[in-house]
């Protein structure tokens, strides 16, 4: 048995994934005074938790698994353009991972998410407060999310949405816009816009930016992180855990993390992780805008999030269920400026850059894996789906006061990797 599972409490990790939920889960194992080795099979920052759309917002943290997802996946097999992608060629387990996940598009197990998720959302906005109290220079931004909709009809879907939502627990403070309020807001609309919802309370950030300054304040405070690390297996002794990289480099700890997105199976399905995590991949590019973008604006009915990014202008979307390292899709990126130039004026799409292509990992029943696996002193941290970003520090905080106490936070049960 080694010492984490002795209850001695480690004195050193590896974590494998330098994304936003390994990088928090190291930095709050320092906080424990573990010492910590962050594994990246390319660098930090080079999965999903680099393009995305950078939203900080547990008001609209609403689990992917409602009933009408069921409905939009088969119009999706025969629509390229549509939100939601999955492609007719799809390998038997994807087809085998999307019937699970649709089997859990049922209110009852919506409403499990969203209480189960009470606790990482409630907290998320204070765990990356003390991220940047703490030493790491990047900035949240406080921000209303403003939903933009043709019409007030059309706005009745959220709404609906975000009754259900807050009748389940969850605090999503939000006002009815008329169509002349949400232009007033946001200048960069066009008359497409009748009507809005505004959220309060919500935050955005860099992404990228916070990851890398993350990982500079893991490094600051005395941890390593090494590029091109990719690990294949990982080896269990009596008092350590060893992680073998595919060039037969090891590397051993006390205790390891897996916090690898949405490649997480391929590792966590040999610990008795049986919920699986495949790649709802997105896209993201960044537009120059002639008024500069103030706040996050949300597109619901097609599926897009814009965000302030760098003086211009962040627009992310779609979800295609593909494999995580497949090549890049051009045709959902036209898809995407197709669906959303109507809504905006004075927005240069031609002179889009950085694009970019990136994994959400989407677990089967719409939970993340959060917690121990069967072999001692292994534990996995994944799975968030649309908003890793959001609740990646608040799982790593949870995460080391489990690895450190050797006692499963009562907020991290519902999470727990062998469910
Ligand atoms: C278009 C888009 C928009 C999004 N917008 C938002 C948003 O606004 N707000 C929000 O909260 N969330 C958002 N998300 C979701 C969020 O990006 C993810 O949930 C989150 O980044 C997942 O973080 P992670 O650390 O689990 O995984 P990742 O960031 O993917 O990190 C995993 C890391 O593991 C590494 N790795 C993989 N396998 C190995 C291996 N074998 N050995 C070593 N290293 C390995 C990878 O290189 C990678 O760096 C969005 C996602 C997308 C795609």
């Amino acid at each position: 048995m080694n010492e984490a599972a002795r209850g001695a409490g480690p004195r050193s990790a590896v974590v494998v994934g330098a994304g936003i939920v390994g990088l928090s889960t190291a930095w709050f194992l320092q906080e424990h005074g573990v010492r910590v080795t962050v594994l990246d099979r390319t660098g930090v920052a080079a999965g999903a938790s680099w393009g995305n759309a950078g939203w900080l917002s547990p008001g609209l943290a609403i689990p992917l698994n409602e009933p009408g997802v069921r409905r939009a996946g088969l119009t999706s097999l025969l629509q390229r353009d549509a939100p939601l992608y999955v492609p007719r060629t799809a390998d038997p387990a994807l087809w085998s991972f999307l019937l699970r996940f649709a089997a859990h598009c049922t209110w009852p197990a919506w409403r499990r998410v969203v209480t189960a998720n009470l606790a990482l959302n409630d907290d998320c906005l204070d765990a990356f407060d003390t991220l940047t109290r703490g030493g790491v220079t990047a900035t949240t931004v406080e921000a209303p999310v403003t939903a933009v909709f043709e019409s007030a009809g059309a706005a009745g879907a959220l709404l609906a949405e975000l009754r259900r939502f807050t009748a389940a627990g969850a605090r999503a403070d939000h006002t009815g816009l008329t169509a002349s309020e949400v232009r007033a807001r946001l200048p960069q609309l066009s008359d497409r816009a009748g009507a809005g919802i505004e959220l309060s309370g919500q935050r955005y950030a860099d992404p990228g930016r916070f990851v890398r300054a993350l990982a500079d304040s893991v490094r600051h405070r005395g941890g390593t992180i090494r590029a091109g690390f990719d690990v294949r297996s990982i080896r269990y002794h009596r008092h350590a855990v060893t992680v073998v990289s595919r060039d037969n480099v090891s590397f051993s700890a006390n205790v390891a993390v897996l916090a690898t997105g949405a490649w997480i199976s391929r590792l966590a399905g040999k610990l008795g992780v049986r919920v699986p995590v495949r790649a709802g991949r997105g896209y993201s590019f960044t537009v120059p805008t002639e008024t500069p973008l103030r706040q996050p604006v949300y597109l619901p009915t097609v599926r897009v999030a814009c965000t302030p990014y760098r003086d211009a202008m962040r627009v992310a979307g779609t979800m295609e269920f593909r494999g995580p390292d497949d090549p890049p899709d051009e045709r959902r990126v036209q898809a995407i400026v197709r669906s959303a130039a109507p809504f905006f004026e004075g927005v240069r799409w031609d002179e889009r850059g950085d694009t970019w292509v990136g994994p959400r990992p989407v677990s089967s029943d719409g939970l993340p894996v959060i917690g121990a696996t069967t072999e001692p002193g292994v534990f996995v941290a994944g799975g968030h789906g649309m908003w890793g970003f959001t609740q990646g520090p608040v799982t790593g905080k949870l995460l080391a006061e489990h690895i450190v106490t050797g006692k499963q936070p009562e907020s991290l049960r519902p999470f727990d990797p062998l469910r």
